[in-house]
């Protein structure tokens, strides 16, 4: 057992997992690409003959509580090797070179007991971007240990560094070059059908009376992480004990959720008003529907759930492998980007459009000068570099905000003719808050199918 613990006794590693897929609800995505770590770590000796390459380190993305933790135990589990499991802060020392040290130390005890799993919790901790204003030489040394390691052994080590953080964009670039953490999977909070999941496994090995309706407890709990639903099942279960009755019941549920709400800081989550999230909803179907029916590209995912980067919501657009840009992809990315905003006035009203399209908009100008200045797209520049030119910004101002006007229109007028759907996918995401791909080509095929 591998003990990182300064002062304390408390082991942090532990030997074998026996969590498994089964015990982390929802996050089928996630699972479904470390289903391949799995065998790797099952039959090293297979990926070898092929020549395949597998991943020495992933990167868990997400909001704390998600179920990070848990899944990196679980790929252990399923392994069936062994798990480290260490925090980033553990490693962050005032004294020069304690830190790189126990990085060191890290590694050998893995390469001890391989296969085996490596979890660094927090791992910006260790990772956070170098500069000479906040890096210190410490931490440098710490950081460029992690690097060293993680290339001394090789593909077929059958060790794999498994990283957690919700700040992709506070760590070092070093760490995400092929080779280190190139593998990245972002784990949001779950949706209404992985709530209630959540809750189906929390309540296994618990007494619960007949009236707990699982559907109606996803319901009423939007933005909930799966640790706050665990939370709220364990603190039920105390309720009920404190009542003297044998079961829980929903009554029991029921005020942990509310005392959850209430109480902690959770609140400006749980707290979002249904007016943000109807707003929140036609943006997104807004940009979903311009998208698909306009610009023609696959929508692989609408969630009206909120993620870390302080979005109220995303839809996700699906660009494909293309390594050239024609104009039309350019002007058709604009119009995406814009049809956010171009619902939010068309069901609004252009007095109340609001601040949400703030990210939309910086998109929309980065590809328009893009456009005019680097690709020779634009009839009043034509093919003129003006990237490095200064003196000319107000007049590609001018032009840039023509040509996004014009697409504007074109999207504004595009997503009037098309009124309905744009009602019915708001709709359907303020009642399940995430539309996947099938369910919403089959919305927007129904919708022809009435048309003709
Ligand atoms: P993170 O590492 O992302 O902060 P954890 O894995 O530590 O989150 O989650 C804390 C606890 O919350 C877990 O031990 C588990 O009981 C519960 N939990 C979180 N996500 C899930 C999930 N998807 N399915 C089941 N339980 C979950
Ligand atoms: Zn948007």
């Amino acid at each position: 057992i591998f003990n990182m613990g300064k002062s304390k006794a408390k082991e942090n590693g532990e030997d074998i997992s026996d969590v498994t897929f089964a015990d982390v609800a929802g996050i089928d995505e996630a699972k479904q690409e470390l289903k391949e770590v799995v065998d790797f770590l099952k039959e090293p000796e297979k990926f070898k003959k092929i020549g395949a390459k597998i991943p020495k380190g992933v990167l868990l993305l997400g909001e704390p509580g998600t179920g990070k933790t848990l899944l990196a135990k679980a790929l252990a589990g399923e392994a069936n090797c062994s798990f480290i499991s260490v925090t980033g802060s553990n490693f962050v020392d005032k004294f020069v070179g304690n830190g790189a040290a126990r990085v060191r130390h890290l590694f050998e005890e893995a390469k001890k007991k391989k296969p085996c799993i490596i979890f660094i919790d927090e791992i910006d901790a260790i990772g956070g971007k170098r500069n000479s204003i906040n890096g210190s030489e410490e931490r440098n040394q710490t950081l460029n240990e992690l690097l060293a390691s993680m290339n001394g052994f090789s593909d077929d080590d059958g060790i794999i560094v498994i990283g957690a953080t919700n700040r992709l964009d506070t760590l070092d670039n070093a760490l995400l070059r092929s080779g280190r953490f190139d593998t990245k999977i972002y784990i949001g909070l779950p949706d209404l059908k992985a709530r209630k999941q959540i809750f189906q496994v929390h309540s296994e090995n618990k007494f619960l009376s007949e009236d707990i309706d699982f559907d109606s407890l996803a319901r009423m709990t939007s933005y909930f992480s799966g640790a706050d639903i665990e939370n709220v099942m364990n603190k039920a279960g105390l309720y009920a004990l404190k009542e003297e009755e044998s079961m829980i019941s929903m009554k029991h549920i029921n005020k942990a959720i509310n005392h959850l709400i209430a109480g902690e800081e959770k609140k400006d989550r749980a707290g979002i008003s249904e007016k943000d999230k109807k707003l929140t909803a036609y943006h997104e179907a807004g940009h979903a529907i311009v998208a698909k029916l306009y610009s023609e590209c696959n929508v692989t995912k609408i969630s009206i759930i909120p993620t870390t980067h302080g979005a109220g919501g995303y839809t996700l657009i699906d660009y494909g492998d293309i390594s050239y840009m024609s104009k039309k992809d350019i002007i058709n990315q604009i119009a995406n980007a814009l049809g956010g905003r171009a619902a939010e006035e068309l069901i609004y009203g252009n007095d109340n459009v609001t601040t949400g399209a703030s990210a939309d908009i910086r998109r929309v100008t980065e590809l328009v000068e893009g456009m005019i200045k680097s690709y020779g797209m634009n009839e009043k520049f034509g093919m003129i570099s003006l990237e490095n030119h200064t003196g000319l910004d107000l007049e590609v101002l001018k032009e840039s905000k023509l040509i996004v006007s014009d697409i504007y229109s074109s999207t504004l007028e595009f997503l009037k003719e098309n009124k309905d759907i744009l009602h019915e996918v708001a709709n359907r995401l303020l009642e399940n808050e995430v539309i996947l791909e099938s369910e919403f080509d089959s919305i927007i095929k129904n919708f022809h199918r009435i048309e003709f």
